[in-house]
């Protein structure tokens, strides 16, 4: 494990050194996290979630431990966690691993708990450690975790030419007649064989389903001249996520859809363009706007431009008016402008990562409507 080269590996042993670095200068005494993408992030660990305390405790100056219940072990040891400098603890089904964390912690003044740590840990930590200010990990882990590594971004490209090939597919199952549940599973099954782990939305919303940026997938039947908002994506066997979505038609698309089309193309291009290091997250968001807002839809673009995308798929940084925190290289996040005027709406979505020049855009698939025979 020593001689890993730095950048080359996804869930580097250096990370905890990092990590304990960035806790002490958020003026934290130690992380606490729970199974969740914040414990992934810093030993690779995909940790069983469960009501049986599963807990990384990660000092800022001191040795980390991991608290794993007894039945746990096996798995935490043959886990990356356990090739690193990590010693770690099995717990009993009658011992108290919350009295266990707070006997090795020693009086302590803030934690920061794993962001999506569930109420029921934090309750209980909180009684364990009834001196200690309970703060987000997040206020150590954001910055981190926002700055993809080369190997992190190598694997969202992996996600992203896996969700591509997806997309390529899509055209064959709209067919009029089909409902939009069956298009779902079709895409399900395609996630899986592209090589995702696991499925983690097909939203398929045709016609005015489609004016709705989140709805899911129903028993509507697919009709000529629907337009058919498709976004999907899926978690890799590495953590990480893919987020795409591409509108296709169904038969020649009504006039205004195409003309409304053409200005959406044109916003994300635009934001596209705005990306690069320095630029505030929010000039992103409108630059997306500006020519929606131009064109006379800006009361239909309803969301923010984009998120970033990781270990979740929403996750910093937000691209989003009020958010004037300047993009990095390394900052990887979807730009995702929408226009829904009802009965139809449009959504074009890629990931892209900020360079230390500009933009590097990591769904290929084509951006334009896609018209399929109706
Ligand atoms: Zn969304
Ligand atoms: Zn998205
Ligand atoms: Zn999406």
């Amino acid at each position: 494990m020593g001689d890993i080269q730095e950048g080359t590996e996804l869930f580097p042993a250096r990370r905890l050194r990092d990590v304990a670095a960035a806790t002490g200068e958020a003026g934290l005494d130690a992380l606490l996290l729970t199974p969740g993408p914040d414990l992934r992030y810093v030993t690779g660990y995909d940790a069983h979630e469960s009501e049986r305390l599963t807990c990384l405790v990660l000092p800022a100056i001191g040795d980390p431990i991991l608290v794993v219940p007894r039945l746990e072990l096996r798995g935490a040891n043959a886990s990356p966690a356990g090739a690193l400098d990590i010693e770690i603890v099995g717990w009993d089904e009658t011992d108290d691993p919350n009295a266990l964390v707070a006997r090795r912690l020693g009086n302590v003044a803030a934690v920061g708990l794993a962001d999506r740590m569930w109420a029921l840990m934090v309750l209980r930590l909180r009684a364990a450690l009834p001196g200690a200010r309970q703060e987000l990990a997040s206020l150590a882990l954001r910055e981190l975790r926002a700055r993809k590594s080369p190997a992190e971004i190598a694997a969202l490209r992996e996600a992203a030419e896996a969700i591509d090939r997806v997309h390529a597919q899509v055209p064959a199952w709209l067919r009029p007649g089909r409902t939009e549940a069956e298009v779902a599973a079709d895409i399900g099954e395609a996630i899986l064989a592209a090589g995702h782990a696991t499925v983690d939305f097909t939203i398929v919303g045709s016609g005015p389903n489609g004016a709705s940026p989140h709805h899911t997938a129903s028993d509507r039947v697919l009709q000529v001249g629907d337009t058919v908002v498709v976004d999907i994506g899926g978690t890799m066997p590495s953590g990480y996520c893919s987020d795409c979505t591409r509108t296709y038609a169904i038969g020649a698309p009504a006039p205004e859809v195409a003309e409304y089309y053409q200005v959406l193309k044109h916003a994300q291009d635009a934001a596209c363009a705005a990306v690069g290091p320095g630029v505030a997250a929010e000039a992103v968001d409108a630059a997306a706007r500006a020519p929606i807002t131009a064109a006379g839809y800006g009361e239909f673009f309803v969301h923010r431009t984009g998120h970033g995308i990781g270990l979740e798929t929403h996750e910093e940084p937000y691209i989003v008016a009020g958010n004037g925190e300047p993009l990095q290289p390394g900052h990887a996040f979807s730009v995702e402008p929408g226009i829904y005027p009802g009965p139809s709406g449009a959504r074009i979505e890629d990931i892209v990562v900020c360079t230390t020049d500009g933009i590097d855009r990591l769904n290929r698939v084509s951006r334009e409507l896609m018209v399929v025979p109706g």
